[in-house]
């Protein structure tokens, strides 16, 4: 390929790429508009305000009320991480979007998906980590969406992705498990490699319902000295 000056290899394989992958929507694969089209935008839910600390959407009736905003969970214990955030709640042609992309090997959404972050305040962290799959799973499915989430989330956070997570063992899905239970289910299941000590660490991940998995990965990070860690997913449990 013959380069024209002052315009970067880069630039030609991003049109390279636009014109093999045009724009579609990423939960019904209609062409032109990305992350989503307008039918399935309208579906989308902004989390509403909630605890500062895990993000669960409070009932805005009650919000004037609670003194401090924290939920009941993190007022009886308060969660490891700093805070979490995630732009919209989980539901409508966002799980879809987030379905395909896990279970549909559609790799190629992480990107478009991952444009959602910025709905989000930018995290206050130096590096981002996605919450990893154990190695059985990732064989299983061929690829961490974590992984390609933190990578896009980086790129539009001018962040480093380190993988200083590691998942121990594997974990049977949090899905129909309660709160104590999931709890129990990811307990140890994490643990720290490589340099964590001292860092501002923001994890990375799809879906957050009851935090119980990050509080996991947050608590093997902070165990190996990390100053402070927080949390973005892209969807959070209504
Ligand atoms: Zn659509
Ligand atoms: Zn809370």
């Amino acid at each position: 390929m013959q380069r024209l000056p002052g315009v970067s290899i880069s630039l030609y394989l991003e049109e390279i790429a636009a014109w093999l992958w045009p724009p579609r929507c990423a939960a019904c694969d209609a062409l032109g508009e990305t992350p989503f089209c307008s039918g399935c935008a309208e579906t989308l839910v902004p989390t509403p305000a909630g605890c500062p600390l895990c993000g669960a959407p409070a009932d805005e009736a009650s919000l004037p009320l609670l003194r401090p905003r924290r939920c009941l969970h993190c007022r009886e214990r308060a969660p490891p991480f700093s805070a979490a955030l995630a732009p919209y709640l989980h539901g409508g042609a966002l799980s879809e979007g987030i379905h395909r992309l896990k279970y549909e090997g559609r790799e190629e959404l992480a990107r478009p998906l991952a444009v959602l972050f910025e709905a989000c305040a930018p995290p206050s962290a130096e590096v981002l980590v996605p919450l990893p799959l154990h190695p059985s799973r990732l064989r299983e499915r061929g690829f961490d969406q974590a992984s390609l989430l933190a990578q896009e989330a980086g790129r539009r956070f001018k962040l480093p992705v380190e993988r200083l997570l590691i998942r121990l063992r594997p974990t049977r899905p949090q899905v129909g498990l309660d709160r104590p239970a999931r709890e129990r289910n990811v307990q140890h299941a994490f643990a720290s490699r490589g340099r964590v000590l001292g860092r501002r660490i923001c994890l990375i991940d799809d879906v957050m319902t009851t935090g119980a998995t990050a509080a996991a990965a947050t608590e093997a990070l902070l165990r190996a000295g990390a100053a402070r860690v927080e949390v973005r997913t892209l969807a959070r449990a209504p």
